[in-house]
């Protein structure tokens, strides 16, 4: 298994599709992702505000995981470890809760006592929603990092099982699950573009 640390913002995209995680790491897309670009815009213009311990960088061997927490807010002598999201549909989803857990397994690790839950901020809405981080989460964050750790340049992942997922994907251009499910259909099988064309 190689040794290579994954960036826990990464397991929301591999969590999000495995195929557009390989896109994002194997293939050179970065400079023309919108989305990533006007997120970290958006972190760089809020990080200084409040009176929150802001942008901790942790990694650990043991959790094959590296990352910097956004913001870590003390709370009734808890340490709450806060995500901050940009989604247009004011939600969040279960790759955000993977993520989320993935900080709190280095934060734990890094205070030597359990962080049991997270926070996501959605910049849309002005809301924090409070998340318990389960051992179902761990498990996925585990799960995530061996899969992931085993990826290899030459080997693509299947397209996604939830084509609604492609709709906003900014790899799409590069993947192309619509023509090669129209050209090539062999490709798409067992896939969620199996029956779309
Ligand atoms: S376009 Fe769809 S299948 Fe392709 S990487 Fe994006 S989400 Fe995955």
């Amino acid at each position: 298994m190689s040794e290579e640390l994954i960036n826990v913002s990464d397991l929301n995209q591999y969590a999000y599709c495995s195929r557009r995680y390989w896109y994002l790491h194997f293939y050179d897309t970065q400079g023309r992702n919108y989305e990533r670009i006007e997120g970290k815009t958006k972190h760089e213009n809020q990080s200084k505000r409040g009176n929150w311990l802001n942008e901790l960088y942790l990694e650990s061997a043991r959790l094959g995981l590296k990352g910097k927490i956004d913001v870590l807010e003390l709370e009734n002598e808890r340490i709450v470890p806060i995500e901050r999201k940009r989604a247009e549909s004011g939600q969040y989803y279960r790759s955000d809760e993977v993520q989320l857990a993935g900080y709190c397994l280095l934060l734990e690790e890094h205070v030597g006592e359990p962080i049991r839950e997270g926070a996501v901020y959605l910049y849309e809405t002005d809301q924090r929603m409070h998340i318990p981080i389960t051992e179902d989460h761990r498990e996925a964050v585990r799960e995530q990092v061996e899969a992931m750790q085993s990826m290899a340049t030459d080997s693509v992942p299947p397209f996604t099982d939830n084509p609604k997922k492609c709709e906003a994907c900014s790899a799409r251009e590069y993947c192309m699950p619509a023509e090669t499910a129209r050209l090539e259909p062999e490709k798409a099988r067992g896939t969620g573009w199996e029956d779309v064309i």
